[in-house]
């Protein structure tokens, strides 16, 4: 016949999530952690490699994981699901606790994922956005799930890509405000340190999201787990797909996990290296730096999209530009990466920006004199 039947109406407008995938020398743009696996690890993952069965299916609950991850948590293994991702449990949560005729809460600028799988869904999306600092508007927040129609309310802490963090107080009273799903993604915690996890026991709706895509280098395995209730884990076991966690993935996150004491040097260097592009930029004329507790930096500037693209063009340094996200006109965002990566990109962008303002780029309105106070 030749013809194409068309696609669901409501995903018209629905625009896919885009981690720009472009190969550069200096990769800034996605959270990553700048480096592979400890080379001690790797030998001992070629040592057992020939042990492995790539023919068979994957353990669907991942047995070992979850019992490695739920000890370390002082939980149970039924406290704990591993997905593909933290982005397959955000998605499953919305599957199980969303959908037509429910509610879920975010607030924006925040990570792109949470609205998109409510549209993905056709779960209602109820925004309440942060303050001008990127604070969370807390009365809004409180006064809004008063109203009693939302089913999950999801709060990035740290928020990507603002990189603050949420008032453990104002969780605390959320939690206890409703009986909405409360989704903590902390997906950065390794970097903040900072958890709800102590607040589990005395909030049943609580729910803890993590990854290995960060902290552990494995952003290309696609590991996350949640930690929750088990009534809650039960819910997603019914709507996840039974394979979705591969057998290589599940055996090369244990190791890591037992291993986990091998990454804390990488973690402390990255600690370093947001300290070095905070105050690298803020030694830069016109940048304004956000505080971060994550492994990135968003910072705002004149003529955002102009050093983006000078950026990549000119230096091949990759960061986010979120400078036409509502919100965070004039923003973008930088991963930490290894100290000579940070060095090249403010270098970089030191460079780019002070031609700029020789060639009289940089208007002289308000704005502009406020953006180049910092
Ligand atoms: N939550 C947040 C806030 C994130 O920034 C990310 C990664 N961009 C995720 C969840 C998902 O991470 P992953 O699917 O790689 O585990």
């Amino acid at each position: 016949m030749g013809a194409l039947r068309s696609p669901r109406p409501e995903f018209k407008d629905l625009i896919p999530y885009s981690a720009k995938d472009v190969r550069v020398e200096v990769m800034l743009a996605s959270n990553e952690h700048p480096a592979s696996l400890p080379s001690e690890l790797l030998a001992k993952i070629a040592e057992r490699l020939p042990d492995f069965s790539f023919n068979r299916y994957p353990d669907p609950v991942a047995t070992e994981l979850r019992e490695l991850i739920a000890e370390a948590n002082g939980l149970e293994a039924g406290n704990v699901l591993i997905g593909n991702g933290g982005d397959e449990i955000i998605f499953n949560l919305q599957l199980a606790w969303g959908g037509p005729g429910r509610t879920v809460l975010d607030m924006p600028p925040t990570f792109s994922m949470y609205a998109i799988d409510a549209k993905a869904t056709g779960t209602s999306l109820v925004q309440v956005p942060r303050l001008d600092d990127f604070s969370i508007d807390e009365k809004a927040v409180l006064s809004r799930v008063g109203e009693g129609d939302i089913d999950i309310v999801v709060v990035s802490n740290p928020n990507n890509p603002t990189g603050g963090l949420a008032n453990e107080s104002f969780l605390i009273e959320l939690l206890g405000a409703t009986d909405a799903l409360v989704l903590v993604d902390e997906a950065y915690f390794e970097f903040s340190r900072h958890t709800m996890r102590p607040h589990m026991a005395r909030h049943e709706n609580l729910v803890i999201l993590r990854t290995f895509s960060k902290a552990f280098s494995l952003a290309g395995l696609r590991i996350g787990y949640m930690l929750a209730q088990p009534d809650v884990v039960s819910e997603l076991l019914k709507v996840r797909q039974p394979y979705s966690v591969d057998a290589f993935a599940q055996w090369i996150a244990a190791i890591v996990f037992r291993e986990r004491p091998a990454f804390e040097q990488g973690l402390s260097e990255i600690l370093r290296g947001r300290d070095q592009i905070m105050h690298g930029l803020r030694l830069i004329h016109g940048i304004e730096v956000f505080e971060s507790e994550a492994n990135y930096v968003l910072f705002r500037t004149e003529h955002a999209s102009a050093l983006w693209r000078d950026l990549l063009r000119n230096y091949s340094v990759l960061v986010r530009d979120f400078s036409r996200t509502p919100g965070l006109e004039g923003c973008l965002r930088v991963t930490v990466g290894t100290p000579e990566e940070n060095r090249r990109f403010l270098e970089a962008t030191d460079e780019v920006l002070s031609s700029r303002r020789a060639a009289g780029y940089f208007c002289k309105n308000a704005d502009g004199a406020k953006a180049s106070e910092h």
